[in-house]
C-alpha cells in the first residue's frame, strides 16, 4: 500500500531555546491504515497530530501528503489542508447550534440541495438522526463526539485525525464507544490517525501503533508486535504489566537463558504461579522452566483473577495473574516461567 501521509526526519520545537517537542519523526500512514499514536502526556502527540494535519509548521523535516510536500500553515490563507479533517479533544463544536446546524454550516460552500442532502447522510450515518433539533448542550459525550466526527467527515477527507477521542467520556460510556468507534472506522476504510494516552484502547482499534515518548517515536509496529515483541521497557510497561530484570539475573536461574541485550520482561500471565510444596497444575516442559522462589507479598482482587506481587529472593517484586484460590499474603511460592516467554527488551 502507497504512503497516504508520509514524515520525515521531522522536527518541532516551539521556541528557540526550549527542547524540541518532536526528533527527529519518520512515519509513514497507508491508505485506508488506523493508525494510533500512543505516549504519556506531554510525549507530543498533539503536536504531531497538529502537523499532520498542516496546523503546525515544522522546524525540521518535511511532510509529504499523497506524494506531494504538505503546504505549511505560513504558506495558506486558511490553515489546513482540504483532504484532512481533525476532530479535536474538545470537539469544538459551535455551542450556540443545535446538531443539524453544526454540520450543515461545515457544508456552507456548497449548494443548498446537496447540503440538505449530505446533512442528512451524516446524521443517519453517525446516528444521530432524530436529535437534529438538539442543542449541543444537551447531549452526552458520545452523542457530542458523534457530531464531531459528523463534521470532519462531512467534506469527505481523505485522512481523519483524532484527538483523544475517549478523552472526555467516562468509563462505561468508553468501553461502548471504542466498540461503535472501531466499527464505523473499519466500515469506514477512511485513513486515520488517532491518538490516545491510554495503550489498551489503541490496541483493539488499530492497524498500526506509533508509540512517542520526549517527543521521539520509540516503536512503529502492529498490536500484535508491540505486546509480545517490544522492543524497550517503555513500550513493554505501556502496553501491560510485565518484570523487567538485566539478564544475568535471569541467567542465576536459567544458564541457558541468553541474550544479547540487557535486559529481559515477563509479562504477568506467563507467569505460573506455585505453591510450594504442591505439585504444578501444568508440568508440561517444566524441565527448562526458570523457577523463582519467593514469598506472596500482596493480592490485589481484580475480579476474574487476582494480581500477585511476589517478593524474590534479590528483594525485587515480581507480579503475577493468578485466576485460581488459595494464595494468601505470606505464603511461599514457586514462580515457573517459560525461558521462550522472555522478552529481549533494549534500553
Ligand atoms: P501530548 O499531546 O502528547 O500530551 P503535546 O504535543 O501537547 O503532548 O506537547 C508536547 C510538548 O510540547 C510538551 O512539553 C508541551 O508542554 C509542549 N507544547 C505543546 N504545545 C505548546 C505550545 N503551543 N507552546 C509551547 N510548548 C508547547
Ligand atoms: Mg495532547
Amino acid at each position: 500500500m502507497s504512503a497516504l501521509i508520509k514524515t520525515e526526519s521531522l522536527s518541532v520545537q516551539y521556541a528557540e531555546d526550549g527542547t524540541a517537542a518532536l526528533q527527529n519523526i519518520n512515519l509513514s500512514v497507508a491508505e485506508g491504515e488506523i493508525l494510533a499514536l500512543v505516549g504519556e502526556s506531554g510525549s507530543g502527540k498533539t503536536t504531531l497530530l497538529k502537523t499532520l494535519a498542516a496546523l503546525l509548521e515544522p522546524t525540521k523535516g518535511t511532510v509529504h501528503f499523497d506524494g506531494k510536500p504538505l503546504p505549511p500553515p505560513s504558506r495558506r490563507l486558511v490553515p489546513g489542508h482540504p483532504d484532512i479533517r481533525m476532530v479535536f479533544q474538545d470537539f469544538s463544536l459551535s455551542a450556540n447550534m443545535t446538531v443539524f446546524e453544526n454540520i450543515w454550516h461545515v457544508l456552507r460552500a456548497y449548494e443548498r440541495e446537496y447540503r440538505q442532502e449530505r446533512t442528512e447522510e451524516l446524521l443517519a450515518r453517525c446516528r444521530l438522526s432524530g436529535l437534529e433539533d438538539h442543542a449541543i448542550q444537551t447531549l452526552s459525550g458520545g452523542e457530542k463526539q458523534r457530531v464531531a466526527l459528523a463534521r470532519a467527515l462531512a467534506e469527505e477527507p481523505r485522512l481523519l485525525l483524532m484527538d483523544e477521542p475517549f478523552g472526555q467520556l467516562d468509563s462505561i460510556l468508553k468501553q461502548q464507544l471504542k466498540f461503535e468507534l472501531a466499527e464505523f472506522l473499519q466500515e469506514s476504510s477512511s485513513t486515520v490517525v488517532m491518538v490516545t494516552h491510554e495503550p489498551k484502547d489503541a490496541l483493539g482499534i488499530a492497524d498500526t501503533i506509533a508509540v512517542l515518548q520526549n517527543g521521539e517515536l520509540q516503536q512503529v509496529a502492529s498490536p500484535k508486535q508491540v505486546y509480545k515483541q517490544p522492543q524497550t521497557p517503555y513500550v513493554a510497561q505501556l502496553f501491560g504489566t510485565v518484570a523487567i530484570f538485566p539478564t544475568d539475573f535471569w541467567q542465576n536461574y536459567q544458564s541457558q537463558t541468553k541474550t544479547t541485550l540487557g535486559k529481559l520482561g515477563i509479562r504477568a500471565e506467563q507467569v505460573q504461579v506455585v505453591s510450594s510444596g504442591k505439585p504444578e497444575l501444568n508440568g508440561k516442559g517444566s524441565e527448562s522452566a526458570v523457577r523463582l522462589p519467593g514469598t506472596v507479598a500482596y493480592l490485589n482482587y481484580q475480579g476474574h483473577y487476582q494480581e500477585v506481587a511476589v517478593r524474590l529472593a534479590n528483594e525485587e517484586l515480581l507480579t503475577a495473574f493468578y485466576s485460581g484460590n488459595g494464595l494468601a499474603a505470606g505464603q511461599t511460592v514457586e514462580l515457573l516461567i517459560n525461558p521462550a516467554d522472555l522478552i529481549p527488551l533494549s534500553e
